[in-house]
């Protein structure tokens, strides 16, 4: 870590810095400039020694080398993540495509999207038995019934099924029908929550919070890999901000940024992202220009009628034609869409 003196601390201050870097096992290097004197330490990092460097006198600023997030970090794990299950892949030139409804609503809906959403091209199917409503009077999902239904289309069509799983005494049930857990938007930073998914053996779709940033979105992540699950997925889904054009600020800068910082694969959901379904073509376009390694897309048979997020969500018909233009820019940036 890098310890920024103030201008004018002085040399008892420069030396208890150094002294206190030395007693926690690292070798400090001071460096006299000609304003301001800056201490570069190496070694290992302890828990909260940046914290107790801040509160010494003469010290501006502490700056730590190593990403906090260890284990999601690319500084430790060059190469990029790779997940693969049933006929989904994300990370290196594959392109993931989840699709499916808000909210499994019932067995023919579900087995009917499944198998469209196939024969267009995508490798998951989604689906929320378990949904996190504002509202406590809005459709909570149709549960353990929904799952069942949702093992069946999985089974049908060999689409990966990825669902929500909002609770850490649900994740053994969810786990059971399913193929991929969803830790929504709301969850985040349920760290029980991160725990369970994380000590489990099934891939995880990460959520961003709508206010988090980027080092909370990877220390949400560094949970659950340190459990012992090395499968997890960040998903960017928009974030709160002062527009209101969109339900939320779909920022594609975070596809690049999170490849720069982190080897687990980015997806993007231009449905929650937007929250208007005519501009969920654009942005899935654009997060492909932009290098993302999946997408999460709602699709209905009838978004009018959806039982949730209708306003948000494309039909079959429209993916169809989204997943040709889709494949025709993957093309040409080198990269495979089923
Ligand atoms: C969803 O995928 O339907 C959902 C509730 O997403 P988010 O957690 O991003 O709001
Ligand atoms: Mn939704």
């Amino acid at each position: 870590m890098i310890v920024v003196m103030r201008p004018g601390s002085t040399s008892q201050n420069i030396d208890h810095v150094a002294e206190t870097l030395r007693k926690n096992g690292l070798s400090p290097n001071t460096i006299v400039g000609t304003d301001r004197t800056v201490i570069a330490a190496v070694g290992k990092e302890s828990e909260g020694l940046q914290q107790t460097l801040e509160t010494l006198d003469g010290v501006e600023k502490v700056l730590p080398i190593l990403a906090p997030y260890k284990m999601a970090s690319r500084e430790g794990h060059p190469e990029p993540s790779t997940i693969k299950v049933k006929s989904f892949v994300t990370g290196g030139q594959a392109i993931g495509v989840i699709a499916g409804p808000c909210s499994v609503e019932g067995r023919a809906e579900i087995l009917e999207v499944a198998q469209e959403v196939k024969e267009a091209g995508a490798t998951g199917l989604r689906g929320g038995a378990f949904k996190p409503r504002t509202s406590p009077y809005s459709f909570q999902g149709l549960k353990e019934k929904g799952l069942e239904f949702l093992a069946e289309a999985g089974k049908a069509t060999g689409l990966a099924v990825f669902t929500e799983v909002m609770a850490p005494e649900h994740v053994a049930m969810v786990s059971h029908y399913s193929d991929v857990l969803q830790v929504g938007a709301r969850n985040m930073q349920n760290y029980p929550l991160l725990e369970a998914v994380g000590a489990q053996p099934k891939p995880v779709l990460l959520k961003r919070g709508p206010s988090a940033t980027m080092e909370e979105f990877l220390l949400a992540a560094e949970y659950i890999l340190k459990m012992g699950n090395p499968n997890v997925m960040l998903c960017e889904r928009g974030i709160r901000t002062f527009e209101d054009h969109t339900r939320f600020t779909l920022p594609l800068a975070s596809v690049p940024y999170l490849h720069e910082k982190t080897h687990l694969p980015v997806v993007i959901d231009p449905s929650h992202g937007t929250g208007k379904s005519s501009l969920v073509k654009a942005m899935t376009l654009a997060a492909i220009a932009a290098g993302t390694d999946a997408l999460i897309l709602e699709v209905h048979p009838n978004p009018e009628k959806a039982v949730s997020d209708g306003y948000q969500t494309i039909s079959t018909a429209a993916f169809r034609q989204l997943m040709n233009e889709a494949r025709h820019l993957a093309q040409a940036l080198g990269r495979k869409l089923n």
